[in-house]
């Protein structure tokens, strides 16, 4: 008889790695608390760093993990362990009995309205990287007003690298989503003005540069090294920001349509949870904890519990999918006790 294998979390993490396990001979078990699969990619429109369609990506998993048991709409509402096995407990009744479990989790996005400063819920053209990307993929948003376009602002690190909002990590990925995003929109609004307010670019994958670059010289978006002092809104509903530009040795103020926050990667709440019932430890950044950084980055330290995708840390998509077949391979392994 195959092992059973339950994956909790049916984003592009759990579904890559169901769809490998499928193609070893396990039909594996997916959790979904969401009514659909992909996770936040399924509400992103193109990926960087070739623009490929999210859409496209998560129909192709879809596809590939098609043949696994999928609850949709279903949560875990307690796991208890027995012996070396694993009690599952869902929120509609089901309990399944299981020696391996993955976690895929994913992330949350820090609230930006927490950074009250950049008036986020508070002035009317202030949205996050999320909310961008999400009216990118067709989402209307009362926020993003199509038809004034003139200037834009991103502003990084929001709720990363900042002690003070209780996360000193980088999320890794949102500098490249700003310039990625900040393109798409030049893109669409070749007159606009758009402004990157960063402290440091972290631009650390496969092209990243080339983005950054042709973000400067073919579309003329200007990169303000700087902290963002103040943020307001005057009386025609424009957002006003003021910024130190510490390169220039001046200071700077803009008048913008929009102001993009570029809100960062924190552990999902529900990792949390679920770790608790488990006993899993939490890293210092506070998402799980894998075995080790090096070598078992895709194994937790309890044995039969495994690790894919964000729910350790910030991850790109191609990060994601690869930690995904590794997994599937080592719990394979494992199995078989090779
Ligand atoms: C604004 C933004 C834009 C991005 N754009 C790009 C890009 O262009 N290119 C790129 O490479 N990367 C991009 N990323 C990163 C990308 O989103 C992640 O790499 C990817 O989402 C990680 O997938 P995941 O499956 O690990 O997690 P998630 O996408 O978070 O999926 C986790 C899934 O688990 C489910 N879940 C959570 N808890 C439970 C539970 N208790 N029970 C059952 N189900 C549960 C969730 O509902 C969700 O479906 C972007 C990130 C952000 C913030
Ligand atoms: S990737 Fe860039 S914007 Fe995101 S936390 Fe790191 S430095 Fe800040």
């Amino acid at each position: 008889m195959k092992e059973i294998i339950v994956i909790i979390g049916g984003g592009i993490a759990g579904m890559e790695t169901a769809a490998q396990l499928l193609k070893l001979g396990y039909t594996p078990i997916i959790i979904e608390k969401s009514d659909r699969l992909g996770g936040h990619v399924a509400r992103w429109n193109r990926l960087f760093p070739d623009l490929t369609s999210a859409n496209e990506l998560v129909g192709r998993l879809t596809e590939a993990c098609k043949d696994a048991n999928i609850f949709l709409n279903t949560e875990v509402s307690r796991i208890n362990r027995l012996k070396d096995n694993y009690n599952i407990i869902l929120s509609n009744g089901v309990t399944i009995s299981t020696k391996y479990i993955l976690m895929a989790t994913g992330f949350g996005l820090f609230d930006a309205s927490r950074k009250e400063e950049y008036g986020y819920g508070i002035y009317n053209h202030v949205v996050t990287n999320s909310d961008l990307e999400m009216w990118f993929n067709g989402n209307g948003d009362e926020r993003i007003d199509s038809s004034a376009m003139n200037a834009v602002g991103f502003v990084h690190c929001v709720g990363s690298r900042d002690e003070k909002a209780g996360n000193g990590q980088c999320s890794k990925v949102c500098c490249i989503t700003a310039i990625k995003q900040a393109i798409e929109l030049k893109e669409m609004y070749p007159n606009a003005q758009i402004y990157c307010f960063y402290m440091d670019l972290r631009l650390f994958g496969k092209k990243f540069e080339d983005f950054y670059t042709k973000a400067q010289r073919d579309h003329g978006i200007h990169f303000i090294r700087g902290r963002v002092s103040e943020v307001s809104e005057n009386i025609d509903g424009k957002v006003i920001v003021k910024a130190e530009d510490t390169l220039a040795g001046k200071p700077i103020k803009v008048t913008l349509d929009l102001l993009v926050l570029m809100a960062g990667m924190l552990c999902n709440p529900d990792s949390a949870k679920m770790a608790s019932m488990i006993s899993l430890p939490a890293d210092s950044d506070n998402f799980l904890k894998s075995k080790d950084n090096i070598k078992h980055i895709t194994s937790s330290p309890k044995k039969g519990i495994y690790y894919a995708g964000a729910c350790t840390g910030p991850k790109t998509v191609p990060e994601t999918l690869a930690e995904a077949r590794s997994v599937a391979l080592e719990m394979h392994l494992q199995i078989k006790g090779i």
